[in-house]
């Protein structure tokens, strides 16, 4: 599996979620972003940072006061990103917190290609 390509230099659409969020955090390798949801729903990410496995959760809002993406909502700083995510040091372990939390969200998307994610992004010392 071959990490996301991030194409803008500059001006970047934070209204694009995907493509923010590998604007936003370019230290982590990402390898798979999804947004599950329409007008609100739920975001997922898998990715690679310093040599372990980077897991993003997140939500994204309708309007501005509950979270839209581009009116307030989403990071700003790739600081903000690693803060809503946690990071592993192996496999089992991504894929045991990645079982955990989507238990309970209500959008949850295709489970194997984050599976396959998360062995792709994996850097073993
Ligand atoms: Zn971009």
């Amino acid at each position: 599996m071959k990490a996301l390509e991030h194409l803008h230099k500059e001006s970047c659409n934070r209204g694009d979620i995907k493509e923010w969020v590998v604007h936003v955090a370019p230290d982590v390798l990402w390898y798979r972003v999804e947004d599950v949801g329409s007008y609100q729903g739920s975001l997922y990410g898998v990715g690679s940072y310093r040599r372990r496995i980077l897991l993003y959760f997140d939500y994204y809002g309708s309007c501005g006061g509950c979270g839209a993406w581009g009116e307030g909502g989403g990071p700003d700083t790739q600081a903000d990103l690693l803060k809503k995510s946690s990071t592993f040091s192996s496999v089992s372990g991504a894929v045991r917190a990645w079982d955990e939390e989507t238990k309970h969200r209500g959008e949850v998307p295709e489970r194997e290609p984050f599976i396959q994610a998360i062995k792709a992004a994996w850097r073993p010392r």
